[in-house]
């Protein structure tokens, strides 16, 4: 196994880092307070291939492996976590348009994902829950040119902002749980659609809010994999996602330990500078530990992922403990720059607000532990599951 980037990875995440380095980094508090992505901005990334490498050739994308998209990822993550969440939903959705949408909708969408024109974002979590994302309610009717949807999708993130969603909805009346669960491209100007935005307390320039559907007509071109069967052939993206989320998290938390290390240099008590005392430098000495585990992990699953083996159980651990580990450190090194550290001036209570999101976004640590338990001792260690591939959104 190695885990050394390739000249090629590294060429790559190089652009990405010095965009970070120059676009994002000094502006990520001011941005981070607007409840709007600055779109302008994204078609920069757009423009210099940041967005959607993965994606595949015929329709814009480089075709680049999942490992190289996650350094990507990461180091524009490092500069401003929230625009990075642009590349996550670019990866993840994108890759489900392009692998379960007819080649019509691909031609015509993802080139615009990737250039950063159009997000698209997934409408899978319901009012009545997120965790239990196969026994979903929105109802999807066949009419005579294409279906009809009714229902409410909640908790998206982008909600007001995509320009175009999956949303999973219920096909079949008779059956429960994943099966009868189809998925939809659906074009968020669409008649009878009307959204609503959240006040979250982190990751406000993408925001999440709910989108209602009130007798929504679309051709019957929109749906995406086998009806009634989408949502296990479907979810098995998320082992992608999960591994991306891992790297989101790492940046912010290995920007705050570096700022962290140079900030006890500086600053004295008791007549020597805080990096004399060991109380101050052992948390961020395991910080560093957990952020390397952390990362070996994540891109060990990305690894996985480009050589074609079964990655979800691992995928998995990267969800529920790097978004969990990394709000710690991020805490951590708040505590360490003493009262300046709890002022809005710096960046801590900001990176701890976006990352928390993200131990409840894509699924907690519980649903996580149970695709880890399933994975290793099958469905006997679900007895709530209904799924065909677990997980949420
Ligand atoms: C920042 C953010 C972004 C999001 N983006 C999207 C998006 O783009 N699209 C989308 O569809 N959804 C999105 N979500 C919704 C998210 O997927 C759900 O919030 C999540 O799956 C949990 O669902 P819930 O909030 O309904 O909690 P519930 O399902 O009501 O669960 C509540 C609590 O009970 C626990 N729990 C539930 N069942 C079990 C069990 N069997 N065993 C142990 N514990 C259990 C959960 O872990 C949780 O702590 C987002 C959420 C956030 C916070």
């Amino acid at each position: 196994m190695n885990f050394l980037p390739t000249d090629d990875q590294l060429a790559f995440r190089d652009t990405a880092v010095r965009f970070a380095r120059e676009k994002l980094a000094g502006t990520y508090l001011q941005r981070a307070r607007i409840h709007t992505l600055d779109r302008q901005l994204v078609r920069e990334m757009g423009a210099l291939g940041l967005i959607g490498p993965d994606l595949p050739e015929e329709f814009g994308g480089m075709g680049l492996d999942y490992t190289t998209a996650g350094l990507m990822t990461e180091a524009i993550a490092y500069g401003d976590f929230n625009i990075s969440y642009i590349q996550l939903l670019a990866s993840l959705m994108g890759g489900m348009v392009a692998q379960h949408a007819g080649r019509d909708i691909s031609m015509e969408w993802i080139p615009r994902v990737i250039a950063g024109e159009k997000i698209i974002g997934l409408g899978l979590t319901e009012p009545r829950g997120g965790s239990d994302a196969a026994g979903l309610q929105l109802k999807a009717e066949k009419t005579a040119n294409g279906w009809r949807l009714n229902g409410e999708k909640t908790s998206m993130s982008a909600a007001d902002q995509a320009d175009a969603a999956v949303i999973f909805a219920r096909t079949e009346d008779s059956t429960t749980g994943s099966n009868g669960v189809s998925a939809f491209f659906v074009d968020l100007t669409e008649k009878g659609i009307s959204r609503t935005h959240f006040d979250d307390i982190g990751t406000k320039p993408v925001g999440r809010g709910s989108v209602f559907f009130d007798d929504v007509v679309i051709p019957s071109e929109c749906l995406m994999a086998t009806e009634g069967r989408a949502f296990g052939t479907i979810m098995a993206g998320f082992d992608f996602s999960r591994a991306l989320i891992g790297l989101e998290c790492i940046a912010p938390a290995q920007a705050s330990v570096d700022e962290t290390w140079a900030y006890i240099q500086e600053r004295e008590a008791f007549g020597a500078p805080l990096a004399q005392y060991q109380g101050v430098t052992f948390p961020l000495a395991e910080a560093e530990t957990q952020l390397t585990m952390m990362r070996q992990l994540c891109y060990y699953t990305l690894n996985l992922r480009d050589s074609g083996n079964s990655h979800t159980a691992e995928a998995a651990m990267c969800k529920w403990y790097v978004p969990k580990t990394t709000c710690e450190i991020i805490h951590q090194c708040l505590i360490l720059h003493g009262h300046y550290g709890y002022t809005t001036d710096l960046p801590f209570h900001q990176r701890y607000n976006d990352v928390l999101g993200l131990q409840i976004g894509d699924g907690t640590a519980q649903i996580q532990k149970l695709v880890i338990a399933r994975e290793k001792v099958g469905r006997v260690a679900l007895q709530y599951d209904k799924q065909a591939k677990g997980g949420a959104a």
